[in-house]
């Protein structure tokens, strides 16, 4: 197996394998770097592990560059980073672990190459890549991972059960991993991670959110979703999307699997969008339809109110997941509540009013909100699919040329709150709230235009309705 190295990876490796041999600590490449480079991933970053003080390695190698790095170490772990460029490289010396049920971490003491490749979570991520003079460059696989990478399989390079229930964040991992790179992971090692499910309740819920959020940033994300439901894991960190599993059927009247339609929502905007949060937006949509569920007589299942529901449910999920309650949170929120608004206006003959209306609630999330619903069509009928997708391009049209007329994007009535109390001499009250919206409405509404001029008359009007006067 020939590795492919840049240029200045090479010289960086040559600098380091020099600087082993004069400490006489032998040094490899190891893990994910080693891995993605023969997968041909982008790498940013490598793991070096050496037979002896890591720290020390990384001081050594540091002096070869002008100027000279950085040198960032943690004593108690002995790890040390330096960075050329953008390049990161992380020095430690060769572990040996051993765990105790209670806890993830393990109790570390040093060992050989092969400890350090034993306590390793599979195989593709085992491989070592010798630094040292005589057989510089030569691959060290003791587990085939070479093999697993080219079949594509995930599996651990020691009994499965043990592994798990040693660090049950490497069942996350197993998942994140075959979700990003596409790779099926192997029967009894999924095996092991459906009879270790509930030991996941010792990693801390931050852990668990960050591979949640690489699985929702994978190419397909329902790759690694379809697994934690498969596997259990689902019903213990996210049991809320749990509950979207099913079709239930009533007088041979049913409704689609909410699960499986909101897995292929998140794949179709995923091949739009690498935002993040639009895709969690995707993810979200319909979370709101276990708790709405109903079946009427006569007319089969509906799911009324679920994206108020949904929105509502936002926050305590983001809370829960530890996921960050700020905007991004907000705008998660707003885009679950937003998501049947532009169906509504494939209509015919909505008013400029009612595509005001939308503009103005969605304000700068309006491209967002659009992508949602684009990928919220998942017929299977080709035709209808077209259709549905002709119907929204008429909507944006339709906004496209609002928007020119009245430029509603981020907009903010041209008459504050402020003010109208300066005008009317008034204290901030119920009434200052009743002129505000009425010249909101009335513009939204197009009664008055979007003018200064306008409002103002508009609020003089409304004012003398409410028996009030200029001061
Ligand atoms: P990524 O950078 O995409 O997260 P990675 O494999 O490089 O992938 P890191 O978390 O940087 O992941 O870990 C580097 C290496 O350390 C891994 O390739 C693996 O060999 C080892 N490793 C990381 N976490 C664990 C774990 N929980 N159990 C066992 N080995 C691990």
């Amino acid at each position: 197996m020939q590795i492919v190295y840049s240029d200045k990876e090479q010289f960086i490796f040559k600098k380091i394998s020099k600087a082993a041999m004069e400490l006489n600590v032998p040094a490899f490449l190891i893990g994910g770097f080693v891995r993605d480079k023969i997968i041909g991933r982008t790498t940013k970053d490598a793991d070096i592990v050496c037979l002896g003080d890591g720290i020390a390695l990384a001081n050594k190698v540091a002096e070869k560059f002008h100027p000279k790095p950085y040198v960032s170490f943690f004593k108690n772990f002995g790890t040390a980073q330096i960075k050329i460029d953008e390049f990161e490289i992380e020095f430690v010396g060769a572990r040996k672990e051993s765990y105790n049920y209670e806890s993830r971490n393990p109790v570390v003491e040093p060992g050989s190459l092969v400890d350090d490749q034993n306590r390793r979570d599979f195989t593709i991520n085992a491989l070592a890549v010798n630094l040292n003079e005589n057989d510089y460059g030569i691959l060290i696989d003791p587990f085939n991972g070479l093999h697993d990478i080219e079949q594509k399989i995930i599996q651990t390079p020691l009994d499965p059960l043990q592994t798990f229930s040693d660090d049950p964040l490497r069942m996350m991992r197993a998942i994140r991993f075959a979700s990003q790179l596409d790779f099926l992971i192997e029967e009894k090692t999924f095996k092991a991670i459906i009879d270790n499910a509930e030991r996941i309740k010792i990693i801390s819920q931050e852990r668990i959110a960050d591979e949640l959020n690489k699985i929702m940033l994978s190419p397909k994300p329902s790759v690694g979703l379809d697994l934690l439901s498969k596997s259990g894991l689902m019903q213990i960190i996210f049991p809320q999307m749990m509950a979207l599993h099913g079709a239930e059927y009533v007088d041979g009247l049913g409704h689609k699997d909410n699960f499986y339609h909101t897995l292929q929502v998140i794949d179709n905007i995923c091949a739009n969008t690498n935002d993040l949060w639009l895709r969690w937006a995707a993810l979200l949509h319909d979370i709101g339809k276990p708790p709405t569920k109903r079946f009427e007589e006569g007319h089969g299942w509906t799911f009324h109110g679920h994206e108020v529901v949904g929105a509502r449910m936002v926050p305590k999920i983001f809370s829960k997941l530890k996921l960050p309650m700020n905007e991004k949170m907000k705008f998660v929120q707003k885009l679950v509540e937003l998501h049947l608004r532009p169906i509504s206006l494939t209509k015919e003959n909505i008013t400029d009013s009612a595509i005001r209306r939308l503009l103005f609630d969605a304000g700068e999330d309006i491209d967002a909100l659009m992508l949602l619903c684009e990928a919220d069509i998942t017929s299977k009928n080709k035709q209808k699919v077209k259709r549905y997708l002709q119907n929204f391009e008429l909507v944006r049209q339709r906004m496209k040329e609002v928007e020119e007329k009245d430029h509603l994007r981020n907009w903010q009535p041209p008459i504050t709150g402020e003010m109208i109390m300066q005008t009317f001499g008034l204290e901030p009250g119920k009434n200052v709230g009743i002129i505000k919206d009425a010249i909101r409405e009335a513009i939204l509404d197009g009664i008055i235009p979007n003018s200064y001029e306008a409002a103002h008359q508009f609020m003089l009007q409304k004012a003398a309705d409410l028996n009030l006067q200029p001061f």
